[in-house]
């Protein structure tokens, strides 16, 4: 509250200076209605959802058709760097601010140490333009709604931080999408989002300040930017990390904690995703918050089959988002939030802290793998390469990543004497992993290059004759995974059936060998067998989800919800807030969803 306000209200996409929010009024759709709404978020709020439902203006209010008595909507002022490059202004372009609410009494102690801040800030998406929509209209269509309400309430319950969607209203209002990028324009049906988060302040909220003309209209040590920085930087650590304050006198000290706080969030989050096979899709660090949730769901995407080399934005043609990229990216914007907060918090103190990173992430990622895999006794060296040998495995077999995962809580392991090579358990468990595994049409689909094979041959004969050209065609590593792309499917165009089957069954059951040789040592020592047993099969089943928002259920629901049908948003809904409850699925033959709905957010 105390940070500047545009006032102008002048309307239309322009440069604000000197101001961190501007004062907008949220555009009424037309004939709301409302698709679902997810009853933990809403509680968030003090609201029954049961409430809302039977409410005739609920649909008005929660799209920000109408606002609350006293509510003063703003669109916030920020920038970052979009794939790699400093974008200059950039802001709430779609979504509004449109007050905080204080958290109920009775909110769990849980959420409570999440937010310290006892107060939740409410945002509508899609809720028309702003002085920062720059050549867009601010309107979210009902396709990436529909998509970020129920991954947000998807990745709330699998245990990972994020903000939270409340509802989604659909509309009468139309606009123009691009939706294949292939020419093909449509109508599209508005929608919107109410988004709930402690603060949707981001890294981008302090790049801005690097850009000293954008925000204060004048240039040098007296552009009032230092001050503004402060004021914000104060903000977020008094209100968001009350105990940081608190425990620092020296506000060098202060700031160097609050900074080794958002590492350490970060590189958690960043495991978190990788565990559970999801890709972010646009890590700009506009798009990365200083709280350390999920933020900003367009192109995002769970793997299904693994491949460390996914990408699931359409639009991300070099692959500086793809899975694996994900935890050095992250790194990187890291560099970047510390290079704008370096008045604050000078570059020899965050120089150390971000050498943290890799081993706090590294500590977060192979402390989740290993309850993954249900290894809950003393860690062994050989436990990194037992996990990075069944990622490969996966790879190499066209494993479901979701799947495979659950499935070896079924693997028990050597218990009750059993020797750890017998042949019938690992026979068992053999088939049991076979099941997860692609088909020869399915692993020949996906090892198709994305080029046309004469165009890569073209490209790469231009390369080796010219190899100046070669790094003119900056996206060399691109080029080579496009070739062993291209080998691998050749391999498997002159390969059988049965050959195919043979190579994942070799694979399988030698990872399995190892698997159970190291679940062995699980029992060693321990007069409970039975118990440990017990235990690990608890804890896996806990991590390792039964179901995620796969590309394929989500469009299920959007292609439903697009003919007037909001019963499969509601339905995929409930499933996903039970994700470690073996239900009445999402899953459906699995030749049936070869290949589908590219699932792509809206860009932009
Ligand atoms: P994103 O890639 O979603 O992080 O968005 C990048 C920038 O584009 C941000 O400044 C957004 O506010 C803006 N933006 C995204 N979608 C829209 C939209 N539909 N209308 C206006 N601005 C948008
Ligand atoms: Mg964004
Ligand atoms: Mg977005």
């Amino acid at each position: 509250r105390r940070l500047p306000v545009d006032e102008s209200h002048a309307p239309g996409a322009r440069p604000v200076r000197g101001a961190c929010f501007s004062r907008v009024t949220p555009q009424p759709l037309e004939r709301p209605q409302l698709v679902a709404v997810s009853s933990a978020a809403l509680a968030l709020l003090g609201l029954d959802a049961r409430e809302v439902v039977g409410e005739p203006l609920g649909p008005e209010y929660l799209s920000g058709s109408r606002v609350m008595p006293g509510s003063q909507p703003a669109a916030h002022c920020y920038s970052g760097y979009q794939f790699g490059q400093f974008a200059g202004q950039l802001g709430d372009g779609a979504a509004c601010y449109l007050g905080e609410v204080e958290a109920p009494d009775d909110q769990s102690p849980e959420l409570l140490r999440e937010n310290p801040s006892r107060r939740w800030e409410v945002q509508v998406k899609g809720s028309g333009p702003t002085p920062y929509s720059r050549q867009a209209d601010g309107r979210k269509v009902l396709r990436s709604s529909v998509r970020e309400f129920l991954c947000s309430e998807a990745l709330f319950a699998l245990g990972l931080p994020t903000t939270r969607a409340g509802s989604i209203v659909t509309s009468d209002t139309h606009v123009m999408r691009d939706v294949f990028y292939d020419g093909n324009a449509r109508m599209e049906r508005c929608a919107a989002v109410l988004r709930i988060a402690p603060t949707f302040i981001r890294f981008g909220s302090f790049e801005i300040f690097k850009q000293a003309d954008a925000v204060t209209g004048r240039q040098g040590p007296s552009c009032g930017c230092d001050e503004i920085r402060t004021q914000m930087l104060d903000y977020v650590v008094e209100t968001f990390f009350p105990e940081i304050h608190a425990s620092h006198t020296d506000v060098v000290e202060r700031n160097a904690a609050f900074f080794r706080e958002v590492t350490r969030r970060t590189a958690r989050l960043v495991a978190q995703w990788q565990c559970v096979g999801f890709c972010h899709g646009v890590l700009n660090t506009d798009n990365m918050s200083i709280l350390g949730l999920t933020l900003d769901y367009g192109p995002f995407g769970f793997m299904d089959r693994f491949d460390p080399d996914f990408v699931c934005n359409a639009s991300d043609n070099s692959g500086r988002y793809k899975y694996r990229a994900q935890p050095e990216i992250c790194h990187w914007n890291l560099a970047r939030l510390a290079e704008a907060l370096s008045p604050n918090l000078p570059s020899e103190r965050a120089g150390p802290l971000l050498d943290e990173y890799f081993p706090l992430y590294n500590a977060f990622y192979l402390g989740t793998m290993r309850r993954k895999l249900g290894l809950l006794r003393k860690e062994e060296p050989e436990d990194e390469t037992l996990i990075t040998n069944l990622l490969q495995t996966m790879h190499n077999t066209g494993a479901d990543f979701t799947n495979t995962f659950r499935s070896l809580s079924q693997i028990l392991g050597p218990v009750q004497g059993e020797a750890a090579d017998d042949t019938e358990a690992l026979e068992r468990a053999t088939e049991l992993l076979l099941d997860q595994c692609a088909s020869l049409e399915e692993m020949r689909a996906s090892s198709r290059p994305s080029m046309h094979p004469r165009e890569l041959a073209m490209l790469v004969s231009m390369a080796q004759s010219n190899p100046a050209l070669f790094h003119v065609l900056s996206d060399r590593a691109m080029l080579t995974q496009q070739l062993e792309k291209l080998s691998r499917l050749q391999e498997l165009m002159e390969t059988t059936e049965e050959e195919l089957r043979r190579q994942q069954r070799e694979n399988w059951s030698s990872w399995i060998r190892q698997y159970r040789q190291r679940l062995a040592h699980e029992y060693e020592g321990g007069s409970d067998v039975q118990g440990t047993w017990e235990e690990r099969v608890r804890v896996m089943d806990s991590t390792n989800p039964c179901v995620v928002l796969r590309n394929y259920i989500a469009q299920n629901a959007i292609e439903a919800a697009e003919k007037g049908d909001f019963s499969e948003v509601q339905r995929v809904l409930k499933v996903l807030e039970k994700p470690f409850c073996v239900q009445r699925g999402l899953e459906r033959e699995r030749s049936a969803q070869r290949d589908e709905g590219a699932g792509q957010g809206e860009a932009g």
